[in-house]
C-alpha cells in the first residue's frame, strides 16, 4: 500500500529571502522519505508564486532547472494566500495520491511530514496539523489568533482549534473540495465539511527563520471577517435579537411615558430624547453595515469570478511521471 505519490503545495508571496533555504530543507526531507520507500519517487514539491513582486519566481525556475523535484506555478497576480493555496491544491490533485499544504517560511515543523503520511497510510483521508503551543508567536499574534478560533466556535462554525493550513488531503477529498464553488474562500471552514475519516497531528510552531510576515494586522482582520461572514449567519440573528429587544424596551417605555403624561409628571425630556436618537441611529447603522456585508458576499458569489488565473506552469503532465 505504501509508496504513494506525495505533493507538497507551498504558496509564496515575496518569499525570496526564505525560498532557497526552504527548498534545501524540504529536498533533504523528501530524499530521505523517497530513499526509505515511504513515498514514491515521483513525489514533488510545488511552489505557487502568488504574484510576487520580488525574484520569487526566478528562484522557483532556477530550483526547477537544477532539480525536477521542484515544480512551480505562477499566478497572474497576487490573489491572497487562500486562493494561491487552492490553485496549488487543484493542480496537485491531478498528479498525486496525497497533498500536504504548508507555508514557505517553514514555521510549521516539517519533521512531522512522516506522521502525516503515516496517518494517511492508516486510512485517514484528511490529516490536520495542530499547533501544540504558540510560545514562539508574539503575544499579540497568539491572542488574536486564539480569540478568532474561539469566536468562530461560538458562532457555530466547525473549525479545528489551532489548525492553520498545514494539512494532508487525499486525492478523493481534493476532488470533493473542487465541488465547493464559493468565491469567498475560507479553507479552514470548508474542509471539515467534506467529511471522510480524519485525524490530527500535533506539532510545535517555530519562528519564521527569515523575512517578515505577509499577514499584517489588516489582512488578518479581513481574513477573520471573511471567515465569519462566509460561514455563519449568527451575526444577522444577533442583530434581529437586538432589534427585538429594543422594540420591546421602547414599547414598555412608550406605555410608561403615556402613564406619566396622564399623571402630569412629565419634565422636559431632552436628555432621554437625544440619547435614544443617537443610540437607535447607531444601532441601525451598525445593523445595516452587517447586513450589507452579507449582501456584498452574495454579490461576489453571484459574479462567480475565477478565483485565480495561472500564468505559467513549470511542468507538463508527461514530465511528472517516470517513463517506463
Ligand atoms: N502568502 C501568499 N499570498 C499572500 C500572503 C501570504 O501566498 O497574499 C503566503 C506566504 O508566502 C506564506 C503563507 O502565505 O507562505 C503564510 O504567510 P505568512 O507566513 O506571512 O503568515 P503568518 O505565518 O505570519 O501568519
Ligand atoms: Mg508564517
Amino acid at each position: 500500500m505504501k509508496n504513494k505519490r506525495l505533493y507538497l503545495v507551498i504558496p509564496c508571496y515575496n518569499e525570496e529571502v526564505v525560498l532557497r533555504e526552504t527548498a534545501k530543507r524540504l529536498n533533504e526531507k523528501f530524499k530521505k522519505m523517497i530513499l526509505d520507500d515511504y513515498i514514491s519517487k515521483d513525489s514533488k514539491i510545488l511552489f505557487v508564486d502568488d504574484g510576487s513582486k520580488d525574484s520569487t519566481w526566478n528562484i522557483i525556475e532556477d530550483l526547477n532547472r537544477n532539480n525536477t523535484i521542484f515544480i512551480g506555478l505562477k499566478l497572474s497576480r497576487n490573489k491572497g494566500h487562500q486562493n494561491a493555496l487552492l490553485a496549488g491544491l487543484m493542480t496537485a490533485k491531478e498528479y498525486s495520491d496525497m497533498v500536504i499544504s504548508l507555508d514557505a517560511d517553514l514555521q510549521d515543523d516539517i519533521n512531522v511530514i512522516d506522521r502525516f503520511v503515516e496517518e494517511y497510510y492508516n486510512g485517514n483521508e484528511i490529516v490536520y496539523g495542530v499547533r501544540s503551543k504558540r510560545e514562539k508567536d508574539t503575544f499579540f499574534k497568539r491572542f488574536t489568533a486564539e480569540s478568532f478560533y474561539k469566536l468562530m466556535k461560538a458562532l457555530g462554525v466547525d473549525i479545528i482549534f489551532n489548525h492553520a493550513d498545514y494539512r494532508l488531503m487525499s486525492k478523493r477529498t481534493l476532488e470533493a473540495l473542487s465541488e465547493f464553488k464559493e468565491v469567498n474562500l475560507f479553507l479552514r471552514g470548508i474542509i471539515p465539511l467534506i467529511g471522510f475519516k480524519s485525524s490530527i497531528v500535533v506539532y510545535e510552531r517555530n519562528e519564521r527563520f527569515a523575512g517578515s510576515s505577509k499577514y499584517p494586522f489588516k489582512k488578518m482582520l479581513s481574513f477573520a471577517f471573511d471567515g465569519i461572514t462566509s460561514f455563519s449567519v449568527k451575526p444577522i440573528r444577533i442583530i434581529t435579537a437586538i432589534g427585538t429587544a429594543i422594540f420591546v424596551i421602547s414599547t414598555l417605555f412608550f406605555i410608561y411615558s403615556l402613564i406619566m403624561k396622564f399623571l402630569d409628571k412629565t419634565i422636559i425630556g431632552w436628555t432621554s430624547l437625544i440619547c435614544s436618537i443617537w443610540m437607535i441611529g447607531g444601532i441601525q447603522l451598525l445593523c445595516l453595515g452587517v447586513i450589507g456585508e452579507y449582501i456584498g458576499k452574495i454579490y461576489g458569489e453571484v459574479k462567480a469570478r475565477p478565483k485565480y488565473i495561472i500564468e505559467k506552469k513549470l511542468f507538463e503532465k508527461k514530465d511528472l511521471f517516470e517513463k517506463k
